[in-house]
């Protein structure tokens, strides 16, 4: 793997060796190994739309394989806003740094960007197209959250829900569980925002079974994971949604209504707390199905996995690794399941 782009670029084995590198990379990804195979390498991590995770989990997981870190963020303090074109800003910031995330507004220009260069560069996120990074991750999620519980993901039941239409992270995720046997995916949105059709057919292709729904509170039999995303306001130009009501709030109701006692619940983030969004409740904060967080957590071990996989130091995350010296908490948030502490990890 040269660069991560898509995940069209992954068959089932490539991701399986993504996911295996992630897990050995878990005792210092969740602070308790520390690891220096990037030492003397610089990450550039180039942002020119909003992150909080993708952007911050990145430079951490950078930073813990004992890389550092040279970052922009936004058009406006960048060189791009003196009409720099894509080609020159790769190539120039490719003669700083030894990899590149870039995250950008338009489809396909993180891939114009690595055609400018020969180092690896990772999407971030290329507007309304695709996020490989999240749905590497949420697929490592929904593995371990299945382990705990025995299931395994071939065979299961997956509820996506919200912004279809616009959102990258359930575009690429889709596209990946799809390399997985006999899924099936109810896909619920409201009216003019569901998934396209081009990715419905390619799932189905593969011999999915796909449902389309606009209404939320109907029961889901046998739901494993119920995936719900945020409308993606920043890409809406001239549409109005309808039917984006509270009939649509993933909370608990719906979850003890509609769901099952192991359903994991799982969302990319930001979920959207302005008044009136109906974006995931609040009011599952303290469920243990509640995986949000464990997945935002997992972000830095796959990302690690991402780049010991593009800069080839893999097997220098089978140890032996030194142990940290500093104090961390046993559990990371007050809300955080009991079987989910820090130490609940196998060391290699
Ligand atoms: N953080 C994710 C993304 O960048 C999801 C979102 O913004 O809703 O696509």
């Amino acid at each position: 793997m040269e660069h991560l782009l898509s995940v069209d670029q992954l068959d089932r084995d490539d991701v399986e060796h993504l996911l295996a590198v992630a897990r050995a990379a878990e005792p210092v990804a969740r602070r308790r190994k520390v690891c220096r195979a990037l030492e003397g390498a610089v990450l550039g991590n180039l942002f020119f739309e909003a992150s909080t995770r993708t952007r911050m989990s990145f430079a951490a997981a950078f930073c813990r394989l004992g890389g550092s870190v040279c970052d922009t963020t936004g058009f406006t303090f960048s060189s791009m806003a003196k009409g720099e074109s894509i080609h020159d800003t790769s190539r120039v910031i490719s003669g700083y740094v030894d990899a590149l995330v870039v995250r950008h507004p338009e489809l396909g220009a993180v891939a114009q960007f690595a055609q400018a260069t020969n180092i690896p560069v990772v999407n971030g996120g290329d507007g309304p197209g695709e996020h490989p990074s999240q749905a590497l991750l949420d697929i490592y999620t929904i593995g371990k959250e299945f382990e705990r519980l025995g299931k395994s993901i071939d065979g299961a039941h997956v509820a996506l829900i919200g912004d279809l239409k616009h959102g990258r992270t359930v575009h690429s995720l889709i596209r990946l569980l799809s390399l997985y046997r006999d899924l099936r995916f109810t896909l619920i949105a409201p009216p003019g925002l569901e998934m396209p059709s081009e990715l419905c057919e390619a799932v189905g292709a593969r011999g999915h079974h796909l449902e389309m729904r606009q209404i939320l509170r109907q029961p889901l039999e046998g739901l494993d994971v119920a995936y719900a995303t945020r409308i993606q306001r920043e890409r809406l130009i001239d549409e109005t949604v309808e039917g984006y009501t509270p009939e649509l709030r993933v909370d608990h109701a719906f979850l003890d209504a509609c769901c099952g006692t192991d359903t994991a619940l799982m969302h990319p983030l930001p979920r959207d707390s302005t008044p009136g969004a109906n974006d995931l409740s609040t009011d599952l904060d303290k469920d243990p199905r509640l995986a949000i967080f464990r997945q935002s957590d997992s972000g830095v071990a796959v990302r690690m996995a991402i780049f010991a996989t593009l800069l080839g130091v893999e097997q220098q995350l089978q140890g032996p690794l030194r142990d940290v010296t500093w104090r961390s908490p046993r559990r990371i948030g007050p809300d955080d399941a009991a079987f989910y502490t820090l130490d609940s990890i196998v060391c290699p």
